[in-house]
């Protein structure tokens, strides 16, 4: 009996008709992609992947981070024979209770047999296998109970022609859509809590995300920017390569600290992000800007300033938040575990310079006319010509 490597399942990809090779051959050049460091190989069973590598935590930990894995078992291969299925299924059952036969806690494990004929062919239906075989394992493990509801182990045997896969593991994979199935995406990130969650929700989407990034150094720490640069290297290893595009914004934030009014400063700092946003969302070819916004969340993320912002672009946003609260993003951002680097102090610039009074319902009659106090265009250019990108 020898381990021979992870079964991966895949649920909505299944769903996607004459489109399915298409899911499925992204899938699987993703998860070459991320295990390319490891000597593995993959094949494609119907409705299945196999991944043939040696057992690692680290090869498990990297496939727990492909979207569209629904569920992965490490597996040992045997021939589709009963009388095989029944000896290998003895040993992989040895191997996980050695030595446990007189563990307190193993005096009344439960324990069930799933078996699942894909290949029709095969003499046994799959009820009569998980009688065979539990009734093969059984007398050598007196402990065990059966539970067919609630089983603390079960053993799983895939049937297919030739051969056939038993586990005793299997776990839930992060399911979506294989990254690179779906349009690029252009996502705001500040250093914030939010931004990060937004970007890792349109990638389960089977979005590309590229990253762009507005910094206010002097006025901001630079280390501010090393910390965004942090959460993309983070959020990378959830899509095969990133671009972070970093936006020198201090000068227009001063710009429009100095000549508009107060009330309308971090709208217009939006609307300006938009714009500047916009333009390398076409330069980069991505169909769509993404933030962390969620209704009335903070001043600026009221349903009235969100419409009269997002007039700046013509380009469609999107906002994965929108309905959460700030405890439902976090539960996904400690998931995903960009948490511990979004509450590093530093400060994003969008707190600079802000206003006491910030306006909660603009009209955006106001915020264009004040917006109009500034060389907006220029800004814009200027903007766009000098970011710096950086490929993670
Ligand atoms: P976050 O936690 O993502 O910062 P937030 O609730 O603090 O969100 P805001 O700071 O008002 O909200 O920002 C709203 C959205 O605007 C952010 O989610 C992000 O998409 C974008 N944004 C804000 N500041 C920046 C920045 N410095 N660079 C890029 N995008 C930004
Ligand atoms: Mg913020």
């Amino acid at each position: 009996m020898k381990f021979c490597g992870y079964l991966i399942r895949y649920d909505e990809l299944a769903l996607k008709g004459k489109n399915r090779p298409f899911f499925e051959k992204r899938l699987i050049s993703n998860i070459k992609e991320k295990l390319k460091e490891f000597s593995i190989t993959t094949e494609y069973l119907w409705g299945r992947i196999l991944v043939y590598c040696e057992k690692s935590p680290e090869i498990l930990d990297r496939l727990r981070k492909v979207f569209g894995i629904s569920s992965l078992s490490p597996v040992v291969e045997v021939s589709s024979e009963l009388a095989v299925i029944q000896e290998q299924a003895l040993l992989l059952l040895m191997s996980t209770l050695a030595k446990e036969e007189n563990r307190e806690e193993n005096q009344n494990l439960t324990f069930r047999v799933s078996a699942n004929r894909v290949d029709k062919k095969f003499p046994l239906t799959s009820q009569a296998v998980n009688i065979a075989v539990a009734n093969f394992l059984l007398p050598h493990y007196p402990f065990l109970k059966v539970n067919l509801n609630h089983p603390a182990l079960e053993l799983g045997i895939e049937i297919r022609e030739k051969r056939t896969f038993l586990f005793l593991e299997k776990e839930r994979g992060l399911g979506g859509l294989p990254v690179g199935t779906g349009a690029k995406v252009l996502a705001l990130l500040s250093g914030g809590i939010d931004s990060p969650v937004a970007a890792w929700m349109m990638m389960k989407r089977g979005c590309s995300v590229e990253f762009i990034h507005f910094y206010s150094y002097p006025y901001t720490a630079e280390q501010s920017k090393e910390k965004v640069l942090d959460l993309v290297r983070h959020l990378s290893q959830y899509q095969n390569k990133s671009f972070l595009h970093v936006v020198p914004f201090g000068k227009i934030q001063e710009s429009i600290q100095k000549q508009c009014h107060e009330r309308y400063r971090t709208l217009l700092y939006r609307r300006l992000m938009q714009r500047i946003a916009t333009e390398l969302a076409y330069r980069r070819r991505a169909r769509a800007l993404v933030t962390g916004e969620s209704i009335g969340q903070v001043a600026s993320q009221t349903v009235e300033n969100i419409s009269a912002v997002e007039t700046a672009t013509d380009v469609c946003i999107f906002r994965p938040l929108i309905g959460f609260n700030k405890q439902e993003t976090i539960q996904i951002a400690q998931k995903i575990g960009t948490y511990e680097i979004s509450i590093r102090p530093f400060e994003d610039c969008c707190t600079l310079f802000q206003s006491s009074c910030p306006a909660t319902r603009a009209r955006l009659l106001d915020l264009l006319q004040e917006e109009e106090k500034v060389p907006y265009k220029e800004f814009v250019q200027g903007a766009v010509d000098s970011i710096e990108t950086l490929s993670i």
